[in-house]
């Protein structure tokens, strides 16, 4: 097969989401009184509504509609004030009314859009953006001074429910195939549940990646949703189609189900751009279909043949009446957002307030928990806060993230390295108490020992000796001790500076701050 790289060449992968959001920060079920509770007892948060039983009456979560409405508003949607629920026909033993509660053809949220800003390493799958001048378009990419911007519409996010979880029994590891029996459990069933879904304006898998990270952000900012890929409370569907590059019309698109990490969601992308091409350039054509990533084979195996919509058999819900949103309740909504700084006005005031790059300010407000982090150091670090900004975000940026991403269930909130230990650190640093190398070992230890960064260089005698008149003398000594490496530094074999450099350390057992050896031996040597 082609690499990616390759295959983008000659095609363009034309790439939508949609993506699903259970709204777990809600108490209540979408229709029903039901309590919201994640890892509860089996069948123990169900009543006649949520589990269809004759009679039973839905009545829409007021709630529920707030939060596709802030949703909608953050993300740049109009909002429809008349909508209808429809019945969505689901046969399936996961959902025991035999329906799925959803929205037709108007949706709450209708028409949206969100930039994403690509530079660093995120833009190198885009091809051809290089070619513009910086402000210049072309289709929905805008050249920026490292990058581009990709303006990614959003066709619509609307309300409907979850469905219930279904275990299997029996062997075939989990799965439906080869198990002897399976349990339902109905919890879930009836949670309030957003899709969301993309015009087909993303063109790399990376794009998707940030699209879902950006999206994720937003979420969690608005405190809707833990927006958990790994619990299922986050999930995105890909589909993908490629056409020739210069052509207009769209391919035969497939979907990838039910991707589970924002990792999965890149990788299953590009496995099938280059899957597809391959068929395309033999001759063959591409199915409509529903395939499966498998993250192990790092591949994707066909699920289903793509029902079409008739299969749904779709008509408005006669027990629920159309739904109509008042000014006021909309206004009241819009006003609730103006009082939550989204992840873009967060990113602009980082840059703005302590002087970061548009990427690290991204980053920091990005990444879960990282910007409030950052915010908190910032405060601890006073007055120094402009000379520490930055080594604060590269702490956060790198070694915290590192170790965050390393441990699962672990965030900024809760690991050893707290905000007021970050600007310890970082103060000893910047006064060269401490090489960068020690600090690295003062991380790590921090991190291990749960102690703050001052007692562990002090327990480890690691103080970078920093005074001059001692460094001095132990760079004398070395000079005097070596006149023949002198001689031969002095006739031009300037690379004996490193020579002098380790005697001198080793002298100092590692403690003397190097910026002051080389500088003092520069000094003498010359
Ligand atoms: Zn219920």
């Amino acid at each position: 097969m082609k690499t990616m790289q390759e295959v983008l060449k000659d095609w363009e992968a034309v790439i939508g989401l949609e993506v699903h959001c259970e709204l777990t920060k809600l108490e209540t079920k979408m229709f029903c009184g039901c309590k919201l509770e994640f890892g509860a007892e089996p069948n123990t948060h169900t009543c006649p509504v949520c589990l269809g039983l004759p009679g039973a009456l839905p009545v829409p979560n007021r709630a529920a509609i707030e939060s596709i409405v802030l949703a909608g508003l953050a993300t740049n949607c109009d909002i429809e004030k008349h909508t209808m629920f429809y019945r969505k026909g689901y046969m399936y033993p996961d959902m025991a009314k035999n329906f799925q509660t959803t929205q037709g053809p108007k949706a709450f949220c209708m028409r949206g859009w969100l930039d994403l800003s690509m530079d660093g390493r995120g833009a190198d799958e885009r091809l051809f953006w290089k070619d513009l001048a910086e402000g210049e378009q072309s289709e929905n990419m805008t050249r920026t001074a490292d990058g581009y911007v990709a303006h990614v519409g959003i066709t619509r996010i609307h309300m409907e429910e979850d469905a219930g979880k279904m275990v299997h029994l029996g062997g075939g590891e989990g799965r439906i195939a080869g198990a002897t029996h399976s349990l339902v459990d109905y919890n879930r069933a009836g949670t309030p549940l957003m899709e969301l879904v993309t015009e087909p304006d993303l063109r790399t898998p990376e794009e998707a990646r940030q699209f879902m990270h950006k999206l994720r952000s937003i979420f969690l900012t608005l405190g809707i949703s833990d927006c958990s890929m790994e619990e299922g409370s986050l999930r995105a569907d890909g589909n993908i189609s490629l056409r020739r590059r210069g052509t207009k019309e769209f391919g035969t698109k497939t979907e990838m189900k039910n991707i589970n990490s924002f990792k999965a969601l890149h990788d299953a992308l590009a496995y099938e751009i280059c899957r597809q091409a391959e068929v395309l350039e033999e001759g063959g054509v591409i199915r409509q279909e529903t395939r499966h990533w498998d993250p192990s084979k790092k591949h994707t195996l066909v699920m289903r043949v793509k029902e079409t919509a008739d299969d749904y058999r779709m008509f408005p819900d006669p027990d629920l009446a159309p739904y109509d949103l008042t000014d006021e309740f909309i206004d009241g909504v819009r006003e609730r957002l103006a009082s939550i700084e989204l992840p873009d006005q967060r990113t602009a005031r980082f840059e703005r307030d302590f002087g970061l790059s548009a990427y690290d300010a991204r980053q920091l407000t990005e990444a879960a928990f990282a910007g409030d982090w950052f915010e908190a150091a910032c405060a601890e670090a006073g007055a120094d806060v402009d000379k520490l900004a930055k080594p604060l975000a590269n702490l956060a940026l790198n070694d915290i993230s590192a170790y965050v991403n390393a441990h699962e269930g672990v965030d900024f909130a809760d690991t050893p390295f707290t905000p007021v230990r970050g600007v310890a650190l970082v103060r000893m640093l910047a006064a060269d108490e401490i090489s960068s190398k020690q600090a690295k070992e003062v991380f790590a230890a921090v991190i291990d020992e749960d102690k703050d960064p001052a007692a562990i260089v002090e327990e480890r005698g690691m103080k970078q000796v920093s005074d001059t008149g001692a460094i001095e003398a132990v760079v004398d000594a070395v000079i005097a001790a070596n006149p023949d490496e002198v001689a031969r530094y002095r006739e031009g074999n300037t690379k004996l500076i490193g020579f002098f450099v380790g005697q001198c350390m080793k002298e100092m057992r590692g403690q003397g701050n190097p910026k002051l050896i080389n500088q003092l031996l520069a000094q003498k040597l010359s």
